[in-house]
């Protein structure tokens, strides 16, 4: 047992300072990957989009799929349309929209027709196009209207009791 002598001690420092060295790059590698995590995790609150932010794009979708269908230019109501979406997209998740979105401008019922795929009759009527497909014709046997005087559709009956109830 003896004590090193200096050139040892200057070896043994300098093996320490090159281990040191090595953590530190070590520790600044590790850094930057919990920054990029960091940065990954910002990413996706970032593009978590706010109810009127998601509205504004499903709006943006049906104005692309009306477009699709009539070659015309569809006029948006803003703040209404926006309200209207809002309001479905509470319970009906954005790509469950989208999907609805489709079928609805698919459907060739003469109400529908007649109203041109308008935003407030898909609006009124968004259940419907929340089953596995859509049914052309409903069996006459699950309309019953209540209304007087009597829907002359199925639709128009769907569409006079949506706007009973968001007044009520
Ligand atoms: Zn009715």
């Amino acid at each position: 047992m003896s004590l090193p002598k200096p050139d040892d001690a200057t070896t043994i420092l300098t093996a320490k300072l090159s281990t040191l060295t090595a953590l530190v790059e070590r520790l600044r590698a590790q850094q930057a990957k919990s920054y990029e995590l960091l940065e990954e995790i910002q990413a996706v609150l970032a593009t978590e989009a706010t109810p009127g932010q998601l509205a504004k794009r499903a709006l943006d979708r049906f104005v692309m799929l009306w477009r699709e269908r009539y070659q015309a230019v569809f006029v948006v109501n803003g703040a209404k349309d926006i309200a209207a979406l809002k309001r479905v997209l509470r319970v009906v998740a954005p790509d469950d929209l989208d999907r609805r979105m489709v079928l609805y401008l698919r459907n060739e019922e003469p109400f529908v027709v007649q109203a041109h795929h308008s935003l407030a009759v898909f609006v009124a009527t968004v259940n419907r196009y929340g089953m596995t497909r859509i049914a052309g014709r409903q069996p006459a046997a699950e309309w019953h209207c209540a209304h007087s005087p009597r829907c002359p559709h199925r639709t128009a009956c769907e569409v006079v009791s949506a706007r009973t109830t968001a007044r009520a």
